[in-house]
């Protein structure tokens, strides 16, 4: 998925403005979007690992958390380690934070790592270990937000959900308000652009809301849409207008060398290669400039992922007590 935002982060990873006035004045006379989709992926769907009916709610949850702002082919290996390690929120939630920062390894976006451990104990403490089906209790857990809520309803439960990631927010603008691309959220908008396409069953619409995130991600790619193997072909607004140039920012790449985030990533490192606090000396050695190696040590302070202890060290949340030199 794309990973500029995350609702971990206190953002949301998904929705945009689909343009619901657009999606009603759209003639796509009695085209039905979700069965097309929906055959195109019984055909085609990625054989995942959390898409087996084994992989439970708990192995959804965590697919999806990873997938927020990871690529799939990095997240498999991961989550299928993640998985046989804490096969279940309660095994996650009796091992401590560090060990999910650890494990969560160079997935990128380490906080994600911290808030799906805070959720694995609020399911234990207020679920008895077992991942809620209900939308509203989904919704109430630490870090969940809008998007995967949604998914983890859909997806292990098979509930009627609109599922709107960044991938179903630019299929539906182009195939539907034949626009290049989605524009800005507008979460409300979006999701019921979306949920007017699902078929009224739970089970169809589960099913149709998997074959839009996989027809955003495989076939309509932001910058190379498959238009010549996409199942919307004749019907998709945006390509029987003649694919017209999007109009607004184009956004940039996000850079990654030489930023915060790649010091914080190098910073992760060193602590994670660890059982207990490091010496801040050690630390100052990742990275040559010391006042940006100290804003992305303070940054790691404070989003919890790293805990300043006594003696000039620093450790993992949670391992702080931990022995070391
Ligand atoms: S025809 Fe092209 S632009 Fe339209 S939905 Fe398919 S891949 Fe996207």
């Amino acid at each position: 998925m794309d990973p500029a935002t995350s609702e971990l982060a206190g953002t949301e990873p998904t929705g945009t403005d689909l343009g619901s006035t657009d999606l009603a004045s759209t003639d796509l006379g009695s085209t039905d979007l979700a069965s097309t989709a929906t055959a195109w992926f019984d055909e085609n769907a990625r054989d995942l690992p959390w898409r087996h009916p084994s992989a439970g709610a708990w192995g959804v949850l965590v697919s999806e958390i990873m997938l927020q702002q990871t690529p799939v082919a990095r997240v498999e290996p991961a989550w299928r380690s993640w998985m046989a390690r804490w096969p279940d929120p309660a095994s996650l939630a009796a091992d401590t934070a560090a060990e999910a920062i650890r494990a969560w390894g160079r997935l990128g976006y380490p906080r994600r790592a911290l808030r799906l451990h805070a959720c694995a104990q609020a399911i234990v403490e207020q679920h008895g270990g077992v991942v809620p089906a209900r939308l509203e209790e989904l919704l109430a857990l630490p870090g969940i937000g809008t998007y995967t809520a949604r998914a983890v309803a859909a997806f292990a439960y098979g509930q009627r959900q609109p599922v709107v990631d960044t991938n179903v927010r630019r299929l539906i603008a182009r195939a539907v308000a034949g626009r290049a691309d989605a524009g800005p959220a507008t979460t409300v908008a979006d999701l019921d652009a979306v949920e007017a396409l699902l078929p009224a069953s739970d089970r169809l619409a589960a099913r149709a809301s998997a074959a839009f995130m996989e027809l955003g991600a495989l076939i309509c790619t932001a910058r190379s849409p498959r238009c010549h193997e996409c199942p919307f072909w004749s019907v998709c607004a945006w390509r029987l207008t003649g694919s017209p140039a999007p109009t607004g920012p184009t956004r940039r790449p996000q850079r990654y060398a030489g930023t915060d985030r790649q010091v914080r990533g190098l910073l992760l490192a060193v602590l994670r290669e660890e059982s207990g606090p490091v010496p801040a000396a050690r630390l100052d050695l990742v990275w040559p400039e010391q006042a940006q190696r100290a804003r992305a040590l303070a940054g790691l302070v404070e989003d919890g992922l790293v805990v300043p202890v006594s003696g000039h060290r620093f450790a993992l949340a949670g391992e702080e007590a931990g022995q070391h030199p």
